[in-house]
Protein backbone atom coordinates (compact mmCIF):
# COMPACT_ATOMS: atom_id res chain seq x y z
CA UNK A 1 0.00 0.00 0.00
CA UNK A 2 1.60 3.37 -0.86
CA UNK A 3 2.46 5.15 1.75
CA UNK A 4 0.95 2.58 3.89
CA UNK A 5 -2.53 3.58 4.21
CA UNK A 6 -5.78 2.88 1.69
CA UNK A 7 -6.95 6.49 1.59
CA UNK A 8 -4.36 9.30 1.68
CA UNK A 9 -6.64 11.09 4.37
CA UNK A 10 -5.30 8.76 6.49
CA UNK A 11 -2.19 9.27 6.59
CA UNK A 12 -0.36 11.84 8.98
CA UNK A 13 3.68 11.53 9.54
CA UNK A 14 5.90 10.14 10.98
CA UNK A 15 2.86 7.48 10.56
CA UNK A 16 -0.75 7.03 11.25
CA UNK A 17 -1.83 4.99 14.64
CA UNK A 18 -3.04 1.33 14.01
CA UNK A 19 -6.30 0.56 16.01
CA UNK A 20 -7.36 -2.81 16.70
CA UNK A 21 -10.50 -2.21 18.82
CA UNK A 22 -13.25 0.28 19.46
CA UNK A 23 -16.57 0.53 22.02
CA UNK A 24 -18.60 3.43 22.46
CA UNK A 25 -16.45 6.90 22.47
CA UNK A 26 -13.30 4.64 22.62
CA UNK A 27 -10.89 3.69 20.10
CA UNK A 28 -7.68 1.71 21.20
CA UNK A 29 -4.44 1.00 19.48
CA UNK A 30 -2.54 -1.93 18.86
CA UNK A 31 -0.51 -1.21 22.00
CA UNK A 32 -3.67 -1.28 24.42
CA UNK A 33 -3.79 2.40 24.89
CA UNK A 34 -7.56 3.75 24.75
CA UNK A 35 -8.44 6.86 23.37
CA UNK A 36 -11.41 9.03 23.19
CA UNK A 37 -12.30 9.52 19.40
CA UNK A 38 -13.44 12.56 17.61
CA UNK A 39 -12.65 11.02 14.58
CA UNK A 40 -15.38 8.69 14.69
CA UNK A 41 -14.00 7.59 10.94
CA UNK A 42 -14.30 11.17 9.70
CA UNK A 43 -17.85 11.99 11.51
CA UNK A 44 -19.59 8.89 10.22
CA UNK A 45 -20.10 7.01 13.59
CA UNK A 46 -22.79 8.88 15.11
CA UNK A 47 -23.61 6.26 17.79
CA UNK A 48 -19.71 5.91 18.48
CA UNK A 49 -18.51 2.32 18.17
CA UNK A 50 -20.25 -0.94 18.61
CA UNK A 51 -23.56 -0.12 19.33
CA UNK A 52 -25.45 -3.30 20.77
CA UNK A 53 -28.89 -1.85 18.85
CA UNK A 54 -26.91 -1.79 15.24
CA UNK A 55 -25.21 -5.56 16.11
CA UNK A 56 -28.79 -6.64 16.89
CA UNK A 57 -30.13 -4.86 13.97
CA UNK A 58 -27.57 -6.47 11.61
CA UNK A 59 -28.06 -10.31 13.00
CA UNK A 60 -31.39 -9.79 12.95
CA UNK A 61 -31.73 -8.84 9.07
CA UNK A 62 -29.70 -11.78 7.98
CA UNK A 63 -31.65 -14.02 10.00
CA UNK A 64 -35.01 -12.67 9.08
CA UNK A 65 -34.30 -12.59 5.20
CA UNK A 66 -31.92 -15.27 5.26
CA UNK A 67 -29.39 -13.57 2.89
CA UNK A 68 -27.83 -10.22 2.88
CA UNK A 69 -27.96 -9.20 -0.56
CA UNK A 70 -30.88 -9.54 -3.19
CA UNK A 71 -30.19 -7.34 -6.20
CA UNK A 72 -33.47 -6.85 -6.63
CA UNK A 73 -35.87 -4.06 -5.37
CA UNK A 74 -36.99 -4.56 -1.67
CA UNK A 75 -39.08 -3.20 0.83
CA UNK A 76 -35.91 -1.32 3.22
CA UNK A 77 -35.20 0.64 -0.12
CA UNK A 78 -38.82 2.00 0.35
CA UNK A 79 -39.15 2.18 4.12
CA UNK A 80 -35.19 4.02 4.39
CA UNK A 81 -37.06 6.80 1.45
CA UNK A 82 -39.79 7.15 3.31
CA UNK A 83 -37.38 8.59 6.42
CA UNK A 84 -35.58 10.61 4.36
CA UNK A 85 -38.50 12.20 2.89
CA UNK A 86 -39.30 12.80 6.93
CA UNK A 87 -36.73 14.73 7.13
CA UNK A 88 -35.77 16.32 3.70
CA UNK A 89 -39.16 17.23 2.48
CA UNK A 90 -37.33 18.25 -0.80
CA UNK A 91 -36.65 14.64 -1.75
CA UNK A 92 -39.44 14.04 -3.89
CA UNK A 93 -37.08 10.94 -5.53
CA UNK A 94 -34.21 9.69 -5.08
CA UNK A 95 -31.18 6.82 -5.78
CA UNK A 96 -28.73 5.31 -3.28
CA UNK A 97 -24.98 4.80 -4.01
CA UNK A 98 -22.17 3.42 -2.49
CA UNK A 99 -20.42 6.61 -0.87
CA UNK A 100 -20.50 10.44 -0.87
CA UNK A 101 -18.26 10.58 -3.71
CA UNK A 102 -20.67 8.63 -5.91
CA UNK A 103 -23.55 10.65 -5.02
CA UNK A 104 -21.80 14.31 -5.95
CA UNK A 105 -21.04 12.57 -8.81
CA UNK A 106 -24.39 11.34 -10.02
CA UNK A 107 -25.77 14.48 -8.49
CA UNK A 108 -23.53 16.44 -10.87
CA UNK A 109 -24.31 14.48 -13.72
CA UNK A 110 -28.52 14.70 -13.08
CA UNK A 111 -27.58 18.57 -13.24
CA UNK A 112 -25.62 18.60 -16.68
CA UNK A 113 -28.28 16.17 -18.08
CA UNK A 114 -31.25 18.42 -16.72
CA UNK A 115 -29.92 21.55 -17.65
CA UNK A 116 -28.00 20.28 -20.67
CA UNK A 117 -25.38 22.61 -19.34
CA UNK A 118 -22.23 21.47 -18.60
CA UNK A 119 -19.92 23.23 -16.85
CA UNK A 120 -20.42 23.08 -13.00
CA UNK A 121 -18.89 25.69 -10.12
CA UNK A 122 -18.01 24.93 -6.37
CA UNK A 123 -16.64 27.08 -3.68
CA UNK A 124 -12.61 27.17 -2.75
CA UNK A 125 -11.66 24.87 0.51
CA UNK A 126 -15.06 22.82 -0.23
CA UNK A 127 -14.60 18.99 -0.58
CA UNK A 128 -16.76 16.28 -2.85
CA UNK A 129 -15.18 13.67 -3.08
CA UNK A 130 -12.49 11.95 -5.34
CA UNK A 131 -12.84 12.70 -8.94
CA UNK A 132 -11.71 15.34 -11.74
CA UNK A 133 -14.21 17.69 -11.79
CA UNK A 134 -14.32 18.28 -8.08
CA UNK A 135 -10.28 18.17 -6.90
CA UNK A 136 -10.27 21.59 -7.60
CA UNK A 137 -9.27 24.19 -5.28
CA UNK A 138 -9.29 22.44 -1.99
CA UNK A 139 -6.33 24.00 -0.50
CA UNK A 140 -4.58 26.22 -3.31
CA UNK A 141 -1.46 27.48 -2.64
CA UNK A 142 -0.90 31.36 -2.21
CA UNK A 143 1.10 31.47 -5.42
CA UNK A 144 -1.69 29.98 -7.19
CA UNK A 145 -4.94 30.55 -5.96
CA UNK A 146 -5.51 34.13 -7.98
CA UNK A 147 -7.77 36.92 -6.59
CA UNK A 148 -10.17 36.48 -3.92
CA UNK A 149 -12.63 38.27 -6.40
CA UNK A 150 -11.92 35.38 -8.83
CA UNK A 151 -9.82 32.72 -7.63
CA UNK A 152 -8.15 30.64 -9.94
CA UNK A 153 -9.46 26.76 -10.47
CA UNK A 154 -6.47 24.61 -9.37
CA UNK A 155 -5.94 20.99 -9.52
CA UNK A 156 -5.85 19.55 -6.00
CA UNK A 157 -3.96 16.42 -7.54
CA UNK A 158 -1.52 15.04 -9.50
CA UNK A 159 -3.44 13.51 -12.65
CA UNK A 160 -6.01 15.78 -13.54
CA UNK A 161 -5.74 17.24 -17.03
CA UNK A 162 -6.45 21.28 -17.92
CA UNK A 163 -9.28 20.70 -20.23
CA UNK A 164 -11.19 19.32 -16.71
CA UNK A 165 -9.90 22.39 -14.79
CA UNK A 166 -11.16 24.81 -17.14
CA UNK A 167 -14.71 23.06 -17.03
CA UNK A 168 -14.89 23.60 -13.53
CA UNK A 169 -15.37 27.52 -11.94
CA UNK A 170 -14.11 27.75 -8.58
CA UNK A 171 -16.60 30.76 -6.28
CA UNK A 172 -15.03 32.30 -3.09
CA UNK A 173 -17.42 30.99 0.01
CA UNK A 174 -19.21 33.40 1.45
CA UNK A 175 -18.41 36.13 -0.48
CA UNK A 176 -20.71 37.94 -2.68
CA UNK A 177 -17.77 37.67 -5.65
CA UNK A 178 -19.43 34.88 -6.09
CA UNK A 179 -22.46 35.72 -7.47
CA UNK A 180 -20.82 38.19 -10.42
CA UNK A 181 -19.14 34.98 -11.24
CA UNK A 182 -22.22 33.16 -11.71
CA UNK A 183 -24.04 35.57 -13.28
CA UNK A 184 -21.22 35.77 -15.94
CA UNK A 185 -21.04 31.92 -16.76
CA UNK A 186 -24.32 31.38 -16.32
CA UNK A 187 -25.11 30.63 -19.56
CA UNK A 188 -22.78 27.28 -19.24
CA UNK A 189 -22.67 26.13 -15.60
CA UNK A 190 -25.21 23.54 -15.08
CA UNK A 191 -25.13 23.06 -11.13
CA UNK A 192 -23.95 24.61 -8.40
CA UNK A 193 -22.34 22.21 -6.02
CA UNK A 194 -21.78 24.17 -1.94
CA UNK A 195 -20.87 22.21 1.05
CA UNK A 196 -23.79 24.54 3.02
CA UNK A 197 -21.36 24.57 6.40
CA UNK A 198 -17.82 24.69 4.92
CA UNK A 199 -15.54 21.41 6.19
CA UNK A 200 -18.64 20.91 8.16
CA UNK A 201 -17.72 23.71 10.66
CA UNK A 202 -17.38 27.21 8.73
CA UNK A 203 -20.75 28.15 8.18
CA UNK A 204 -22.64 29.96 5.34
CA UNK A 205 -23.93 33.48 6.19
CA UNK A 206 -27.89 33.39 5.78
CA UNK A 207 -27.87 36.04 3.32
CA UNK A 208 -25.59 34.60 1.29
CA UNK A 209 -27.31 31.22 1.36
CA UNK A 210 -30.66 33.25 0.44
CA UNK A 211 -29.45 35.18 -2.99
CA UNK A 212 -27.40 31.92 -4.06
CA UNK A 213 -30.49 30.20 -3.76
CA UNK A 214 -32.58 33.04 -5.62
CA UNK A 215 -29.38 33.60 -8.36
CA UNK A 216 -29.19 29.59 -8.99
CA UNK A 217 -33.47 29.44 -9.74
CA UNK A 218 -33.32 32.53 -11.87
CA UNK A 219 -30.65 31.05 -14.19
CA UNK A 220 -32.10 27.94 -14.54
CA UNK A 221 -28.84 26.34 -12.84
CA UNK A 222 -29.10 23.65 -10.25
CA UNK A 223 -28.12 23.79 -6.26
CA UNK A 224 -26.74 20.94 -5.06
CA UNK A 225 -26.47 20.75 -0.99
CA UNK A 226 -23.97 18.57 -0.44
CA UNK A 227 -24.46 17.79 3.30
CA UNK A 228 -22.62 14.61 3.55
CA UNK A 229 -20.80 15.91 6.74
CA UNK A 230 -23.82 17.81 7.84
CA UNK A 231 -26.58 15.76 7.61
CA UNK A 232 -28.02 14.35 10.55
CA UNK A 233 -25.39 15.96 12.41
CA UNK A 234 -26.02 19.69 12.49
CA UNK A 235 -30.01 18.61 13.68
CA UNK A 236 -31.96 16.00 11.75
CA UNK A 237 -33.11 17.95 8.66
CA UNK A 238 -29.18 18.92 7.97
CA UNK A 239 -27.97 22.66 6.64
CA UNK A 240 -31.52 23.02 4.82
CA UNK A 241 -33.78 23.09 7.96
CA UNK A 242 -30.90 25.32 9.77
CA UNK A 243 -30.88 28.04 6.95
CA UNK A 244 -35.00 27.12 5.64
CA UNK A 245 -33.74 26.67 1.65
CA UNK A 246 -34.85 24.57 -0.11
CA UNK A 247 -32.21 23.29 -2.68
CA UNK A 248 -32.74 21.54 -5.86
CA UNK A 249 -30.86 18.41 -4.96
CA UNK A 250 -29.16 16.96 -1.81
CA UNK A 251 -26.45 14.21 -1.63
CA UNK A 252 -26.09 12.32 1.75
CA UNK A 253 -23.25 10.00 3.07
CA UNK A 254 -21.23 9.33 6.21
CA UNK A 255 -24.10 9.12 9.30
CA UNK A 256 -26.86 7.73 7.20
CA UNK A 257 -25.09 4.31 6.93
CA UNK A 258 -24.67 3.79 10.57
CA UNK A 259 -20.78 3.22 9.70
CA UNK A 260 -21.02 1.32 6.55
CA UNK A 261 -20.93 2.75 3.30
CA UNK A 262 -23.84 4.49 1.56
CA UNK A 263 -25.06 7.42 -0.18
CA UNK A 264 -27.92 9.23 -1.11
CA UNK A 265 -28.62 11.93 -4.21
CA UNK A 266 -32.24 13.00 -3.54
CA UNK A 267 -34.42 16.08 -4.82
CA UNK A 268 -36.91 17.64 -7.28
CA UNK A 269 -38.77 14.18 -9.48
CA UNK A 270 -37.70 16.25 -12.58
CA UNK A 271 -34.18 15.95 -12.47
CA UNK A 272 -34.28 12.81 -10.71
CA UNK A 273 -36.50 11.52 -13.27
CA UNK A 274 -33.50 11.48 -16.19
CA UNK A 275 -32.42 8.76 -14.50
CA UNK A 276 -35.37 6.46 -14.77
CA UNK A 277 -35.90 3.80 -17.06
CA UNK A 278 -39.34 4.43 -18.39
CA UNK A 279 -41.04 7.11 -19.02
CA UNK A 280 -42.57 9.13 -16.71
CA UNK A 281 -46.65 8.49 -15.97
CA UNK A 282 -46.49 5.54 -19.10
CA UNK A 283 -45.06 2.20 -19.42
CA UNK A 284 -42.81 2.79 -21.95
CA UNK A 285 -39.27 1.65 -21.56
CA UNK A 286 -36.71 4.07 -23.04
CA UNK A 287 -33.44 3.17 -25.03
CA UNK A 288 -30.50 2.95 -22.66
CA UNK A 289 -28.68 5.46 -24.28
CA UNK A 290 -31.45 7.78 -23.62
CA UNK A 291 -31.36 7.52 -20.00
CA UNK A 292 -29.38 9.29 -17.47
CA UNK A 293 -26.76 6.08 -16.66
CA UNK A 294 -26.77 5.04 -12.77
CA UNK A 295 -26.21 1.69 -11.65
CA UNK A 296 -23.85 -0.39 -8.71
CA UNK A 297 -24.26 -3.53 -7.79
CA UNK A 298 -24.59 -2.92 -4.31
CA UNK A 299 -27.03 -0.22 -4.58
CA UNK A 300 -29.44 -0.27 -2.03
CA UNK A 301 -27.49 -2.92 0.40
CA UNK A 302 -30.26 -4.09 2.86
CA UNK A 303 -27.77 -4.59 5.33
CA UNK A 304 -26.84 -0.90 5.31
CA UNK A 305 -29.94 0.18 5.00
CA UNK A 306 -31.33 -1.41 8.05
CA UNK A 307 -28.20 -0.31 9.96
CA UNK A 308 -28.88 3.51 8.64
CA UNK A 309 -32.57 3.36 9.88
CA UNK A 310 -32.32 2.13 13.02
CA UNK A 311 -29.20 4.82 13.51
CA UNK A 312 -31.32 7.70 12.41
CA UNK A 313 -34.38 6.05 15.13
CA UNK A 314 -31.61 6.43 17.98
CA UNK A 315 -30.59 9.89 16.58
CA UNK A 316 -34.25 11.05 16.57
CA UNK A 317 -34.32 10.66 20.70
CA UNK A 318 -30.75 11.18 21.27
CA UNK A 319 -29.86 14.06 18.98
CA UNK A 320 -30.33 16.85 21.00
CA UNK A 321 -28.39 15.34 23.85
CA UNK A 322 -24.87 15.11 21.60
CA UNK A 323 -25.77 18.69 20.67
CA UNK A 324 -25.75 19.84 23.84
CA UNK A 325 -22.67 18.44 25.13
CA UNK A 326 -20.40 19.34 21.92
CA UNK A 327 -21.80 22.77 23.24
CA UNK A 328 -20.97 21.84 26.74
CA UNK A 329 -17.03 20.36 25.20
CA UNK A 330 -16.44 23.47 23.12
CA UNK A 331 -17.61 26.30 25.84
CA UNK A 332 -15.10 24.61 28.38
CA UNK A 333 -12.27 24.24 25.82
CA UNK A 334 -12.59 28.23 24.49
CA UNK A 335 -12.69 28.65 28.87
CA UNK A 336 -9.61 26.82 29.23
CA UNK A 337 -7.35 28.20 26.15
CA UNK A 338 -8.71 32.14 27.32
CA UNK A 339 -7.28 31.46 31.11
CA UNK A 340 -3.90 30.06 29.13
CA UNK A 341 -4.34 33.70 27.12
CA UNK A 342 -4.00 31.31 23.63
CA UNK A 343 -6.73 33.17 21.43
CA UNK A 344 -8.89 30.12 20.10
CA UNK A 345 -12.38 29.79 18.45
CA UNK A 346 -14.54 26.64 19.04
CA UNK A 347 -16.10 26.67 15.27
CA UNK A 348 -19.35 25.17 14.07
CA UNK A 349 -23.08 24.69 14.48
CA UNK A 350 -24.53 21.14 15.75
CA UNK A 351 -22.30 18.41 16.38
CA UNK A 352 -18.90 19.31 14.41
CA UNK A 353 -16.33 22.10 15.54
CA UNK A 354 -13.11 23.05 15.05
CA UNK A 355 -10.50 24.38 17.05
CA UNK A 356 -9.11 27.28 15.19
CA UNK A 357 -6.32 29.07 16.70
CA UNK A 358 -7.13 32.82 15.50
CA UNK A 359 -8.95 35.69 16.73
CA UNK A 360 -9.94 36.90 13.46
CA UNK A 361 -13.12 36.21 12.15
CA UNK A 362 -13.15 32.98 9.71
CA UNK A 363 -15.50 33.16 6.92
CA UNK A 364 -13.91 30.90 4.56
CA UNK A 365 -10.75 28.67 3.50
CA UNK A 366 -8.84 31.82 3.07
CA UNK A 367 -9.29 33.38 6.41
CA UNK A 368 -9.01 29.83 7.44
CA UNK A 369 -5.46 29.98 6.68
CA UNK A 370 -4.03 32.05 8.57
CA UNK A 371 -4.73 30.60 11.56
CA UNK A 372 -2.03 29.10 14.19
CA UNK A 373 -1.49 25.73 12.52
CA UNK A 374 1.89 24.95 14.33
CA UNK A 375 0.77 25.57 17.68
CA UNK A 376 -2.49 23.49 16.82
CA UNK A 377 -0.35 20.51 15.28
CA UNK A 378 2.11 20.89 18.63
CA UNK A 379 -1.36 20.59 21.03
CA UNK A 380 -3.08 18.18 18.61
CA UNK A 381 0.68 15.42 18.47
CA UNK A 382 0.48 16.13 22.49
CA UNK A 383 -3.11 14.97 22.86
CA UNK A 384 -2.52 11.93 21.17
CA UNK A 385 0.07 11.02 24.08
CA UNK A 386 -2.79 11.98 26.47
CA UNK A 387 -5.03 9.64 25.30
CA UNK A 388 -7.76 12.15 22.90
CA UNK A 389 -7.86 10.68 19.20
CA UNK A 390 -8.37 12.85 15.81
CA UNK A 391 -6.01 13.10 13.07
CA UNK A 392 -3.72 16.26 13.79
CA UNK A 393 -5.37 19.50 12.33
CA UNK A 394 -8.67 17.77 11.77
CA UNK A 395 -12.13 18.62 13.07
CA UNK A 396 -14.00 17.08 15.93
CA UNK A 397 -17.04 15.19 15.55
CA UNK A 398 -19.13 13.69 18.75
CA UNK A 399 -21.34 10.82 19.02
CA UNK A 400 -24.25 9.45 21.18
CA UNK A 401 -21.83 7.69 23.50
CA UNK A 402 -19.70 10.75 24.40
CA UNK A 403 -20.73 12.25 27.69
CA UNK A 404 -19.55 13.69 30.59
CA UNK A 405 -16.68 11.32 31.64
CA UNK A 406 -15.15 11.97 27.80
CA UNK A 407 -15.67 15.31 27.96
CA UNK A 408 -13.82 15.54 31.61
CA UNK A 409 -10.58 13.71 30.24
CA UNK A 410 -10.78 15.57 26.88
CA UNK A 411 -10.56 19.26 29.03
CA UNK A 412 -8.05 17.54 31.63
CA UNK A 413 -5.71 16.20 28.34
CA UNK A 414 -6.20 19.29 27.43
CA UNK A 415 -4.77 21.18 30.60
CA UNK A 416 -2.41 19.30 30.73
CA UNK A 417 -0.98 19.53 26.98
CA UNK A 418 -1.53 23.51 27.02
CA UNK A 419 0.31 24.17 30.11
CA UNK A 420 3.23 21.88 28.81
CA UNK A 421 3.31 23.89 25.69
N1 LIG B 1 -18.80 15.41 0.28
C1 LIG B 1 -18.46 15.83 1.50
C2 LIG B 1 -18.99 17.15 1.99
C3 LIG B 1 -17.62 15.06 2.32
O1 LIG B 1 -17.29 15.51 3.53
C4 LIG B 1 -17.15 13.83 1.83
C5 LIG B 1 -16.23 12.96 2.67
N2 LIG B 1 -15.44 13.61 3.59
C6 LIG B 1 -17.54 13.42 0.55
C7 LIG B 1 -18.38 14.22 -0.19
C8 LIG B 1 -17.07 12.12 0.00
O2 LIG B 1 -17.64 11.07 0.71
P1 LIG B 1 -16.97 9.61 0.73
O3 LIG B 1 -15.69 9.73 1.49
O4 LIG B 1 -18.00 8.75 1.39
O5 LIG B 1 -16.75 9.22 -0.69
Amino acid sequence: MPGGVTANIKFFSPHPLFMDGGEGAYLRDVDGNDYVDYMLSYGALMLGHGHPAIKETLYSQIENSGTWLFGTPHELEIQFANKMKQFFPGMDFLRYTNSGTEATLLALRLAESYTGKHKIAKFEGHYHGGYNKVLLSLDPDLAERGSSEEPNSVPSSKGINRSQVQETVVLPYNDNNAFEILKKHANEIGAVLIEPVQGGFIPAGSSFMSELRYLTEEYNIVLIFDEVKTGFRINLGGAQSYYGIQPDLTTLGKVIGGGFPLGVVGGKKEILMESSPIKEDSSEILKPRDVLFHSGTYNGHPLILAAGLKTIDILENELDNVLMKTDLLKSELELLFSEKGIPMQAIGIGSIFNVIISEERILNYRDYCEANFKMRKKIDYQLLYNGIYSKPLSRYSLSTRHGEKEIERTINAYEKVLTGL
